[in-house]
């Protein structure tokens, strides 16, 4: 599913990541943990193309994602790519307060142009999966924290993404909407295979997790 290797970062003199390897398989649910600061937010960010390596024909980089290479993509290339094969989860759920639960998911099948009749059908399993049904017409300020933030993985399932990258989805849940909340990532890949990577700090998430990876000082270091 995603194979990176010699993955470099820097800014100014900081070097963040100093080679990075990292091979993720299909219906994997990898954690990502270690000291704040050790780059893994950055590996995150560089992996779904939120960001890029620094001087990738220098350290040779590769990452593929399905067998795609997308480190020398342009802009426009990278945001179709982004739209169609990566989902998001991050710390605050992110989304648009003006439109509804519904709406919201909705938004990346409309940004990619999906047949509106399979993106209702998709949102309406999804929702239904995500225990939200009752919730499809809530805008965001009426929804639980735990409620909005399985809102925002629906959005990031409506494209049936590769995979889906996490940065710290629980950190602002209680324990019992944490735990929740995790529980429905492993649902998610029982049911669709789905591959996630979650950056946590949830020492219990991380030791259910299929793979635990250990960042320190911009490495992998097991
Ligand atoms: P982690 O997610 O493990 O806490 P990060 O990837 O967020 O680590 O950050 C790694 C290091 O890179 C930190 O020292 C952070 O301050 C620095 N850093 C991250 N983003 C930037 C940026 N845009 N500009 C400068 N330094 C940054
Ligand atoms: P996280 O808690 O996920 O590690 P951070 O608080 O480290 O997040 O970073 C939040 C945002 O600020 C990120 O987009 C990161 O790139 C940016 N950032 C982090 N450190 C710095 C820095 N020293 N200078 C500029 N931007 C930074």
């Amino acid at each position: 599913m995603i194979k990176a290797k010699n993955i470099h970062k820097s800014y100014g003199n900081l070097e963040v990541l100093k080679g990075v390897e990292v091979h993720i398989k299909e219906g994997e649910v990898i954690s990502i943990v270690g000291e704040s600061g050790a780059g893994k937010s950055t590996l995150l960010q560089i992996l779904g193309t939120l960001d890029s390596p620094s001087a990738y024909k220098k350290y040779g980089t590769e990452i593929t994602l399905d067998g795609e290479s997308f480190v020398n993509m342009n802009d426009r290339q990278l945001s179709k790519f982004r739209n169609e094969k990566i989902g998001f989860v991050f710390q605050f759920h992110q989304l648009l307060p003006e439109f509804t639960a519904l709406e919201n998911v909705l938004l990346p099948t409309k940004i990619s142009g999906k047949n509106v009749k399979e993106s209702m059908d998709k949102a309406y399993a999804l929702f239904d999966d995500l225990r939200l049904t009752d919730r499809l017409h809530h805008k965001p300020n009426e929804l639980s924290g735990g409620e909005a933030q399985r809102v925002a993985v629906a959005r990031a399932l409506i494209n049936s993404p590769k995979i889906i990258y996490a940065d710290e989805p629980s950190g602002n849940l209680d324990s019992k909407n944490a735990d929740d909340l995790h529980q429905l990532f492993f649902d998610l890949r029982d049911k669709y295979n789905q591959t996630f990577v979650i950056v946590t700090h949830n020492p219990k998430l991380a030791e259910i997790t299929d793979r635990k990876l250990i960042m320190k000082d911009g490495l992998i270091i097991n």
